[in-house]
């Protein structure tokens, strides 16, 4: 199946092959017939699946010549997803005249007023900074046509839904309504019986799990070595790249210092950073001035990195979908990945969680040649014991073999 016979217009078709994109995506084959014959979908689907196509392009086939009213509304919850859909919606839509405004907090008001009172066709925002946007009469909502809810459980988890929820009352009530979400838990369920009109949803994969080329596994500790543990992971391991997941903003900030001393080039991403701090990180990890990347959840849920090869998870995420949010970070599009989590034994519960909520049971490994200190998640696992593990010791994998030589740290190629 091609592009070419869904039903998109050749402008976009163009702006799709200038994108390199040779098939469309599963999600992309499933959602883009519903969208371009005007129904409302649900969509969910594993992070890297090609979803922001899935929405945008048939979106912007029907909106044919640019108007000076918005017709087209993407909410995003972080500043970077906004920039991020805003540019692909930017590239998509090249061949045509179409225009885009993209609108989120952390940066002055000047420019974003002006590129919204020369009358755009898309906006896309973060809801509170579009609210302020919206009591300044700097845009207006009566014309839209298309509304896209992207991301919305991480909307929820950011408190964001009452502000969501304002902004679509300001929208007409005849319009059509996608909504993109990982899982969809009742407070999402509400939203979607009120916003939207007999939905469709498009399920791509099992929500629940992990991507199929991601290894995963879980490295015990004691409290104590976790940073000993990190580095010594981080010396083991043959990686192109690799994030580095911290529950805490002060927590990536003393991850990073401890990677920076050790002579690696690291980039943070979290929210206390300045819009123009965490574009550099980004843009610098992008482009491989920096192979580490240190981040929270919030700064770090959805972006499209490409190519990460590892996720070390050096806390153990609370809420058990980051755990397929952040892994899913690697093994992107057709790229293998590893992602490992360091667990302490203040863990066990949130592990649990995870485990449950991914109904696998995650294999607890030890790194080989590591001076490991006792701790009390080493009690090897008895049925029923959440925690333990049978110390079954493996070096980390790489590519099919295993890998124990010291020093065989590969940087960014
Ligand atoms: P998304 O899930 O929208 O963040 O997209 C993930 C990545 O896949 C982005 O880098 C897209 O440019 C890329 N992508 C989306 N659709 C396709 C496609 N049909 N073929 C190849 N790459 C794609």
């Amino acid at each position: 199946m091609s592009f070419s016979n869904l039903g998109l217009s050749p402008s976009l078709l163009e702006g799709v092959k200038a994108m390199g994109y040779a098939e469309p995506t599963p999600i992309q084959l499933r959602a883009i017939p519903l969208v371009l014959a005007g129904r409302d979908v649900i969509g969910s689907a594993q992070t890297g699946t090609g979803k922001t196509a899935a929405f945008a392009l048939p979106i912007l086939s029907k909106l044919g010549n640019h108007q000076p009213q918005s017709r087209v509304l993407v909410l995003e919850p972080t500043r970077e997803l906004a920039a991020q859909v805003e540019t692909a919606i930017r590239d998509f839509a090249r061949f045509t005249d179409l225009k885009v405004a993209v609108v989120f907090g952390g940066v002055g008001y000047g420019r974003q007023t002006e590129a919204l009172k020369t009358g755009v066709d898309v906006i896309v925002a973060t809801p509170g900074r579009l609210l302020d946007h919206l009591e300044h009469g700097n845009c207006k909502l009566d014309r839209i046509q298309h509304l896209v809810l992207d991301e919305a459980d991480r909307m929820l988890d950011m408190g964001f839904l009452p502000d969501v929820r304002r902004i679509i009352e300001k929208c007409p009530r005849k319009r059509q309504t996608m909504l993109f979400s990982a899982t969809i838990p009742p407070a999402i369920e509400t939203l979607i019986s009120w916003a939207m009109h007999q939905p469709q949803t498009v399920e791509i994969g099992l929500r629940r799990s992990p991507a199929d080329t991601v290894k995963h596994v879980i490295y015990p500790v004691a409290e104590t070595q976790k940073t000993d543990l990190l580095l010594a992971l981080l010396s083991h391991v043959q990686y192109e790249s690799v994030i580095v997941f911290c529950r805490t903003k002060h927590g990536a900030d003393r991850v990073a210092r401890t990677l920076k001393r050790n002579n690696y080039a690291v980039a943070v991403l979290h929210s206390n950073r300045t819009q123009r701090e965490r574009e550099q990180a980004l843009d610098g990890f992008r482009n491989g001035k920096y192979e580490m990347l240190v981040a929270t959840d919030i700064a770090a849920r959805g972006l499209d990195i490409e190519a990460v090869s590892h996720v070390i998870n050096y806390d153990v995420p609370q809420h058990p979908e980051d755990y397929i949010h952040r892994i899913g970070r690697t093994g992107r599009a057709e790229s293998s990945g590893e992602a490992f989590t360091i667990m302490v034994a203040e863990d066990a519960q949130a592990v649990a969680a995870i485990e449950r909520f991914i109904a696998k049971k995650v294999a607890r490994v030890k790194l080989e040649g590591f001076d490991y200190r006792y701790t009390a998640l080493f009690e090897s696992g008895k049925p029923g014991q959440t925690g333990g593990f049978p110390g079954r010791t493996i070096g980390v994998r790489v590519h099919g073999g295993y890998h124990f030589a010291p020093g065989g740290r590969r940087r960014r190629r």
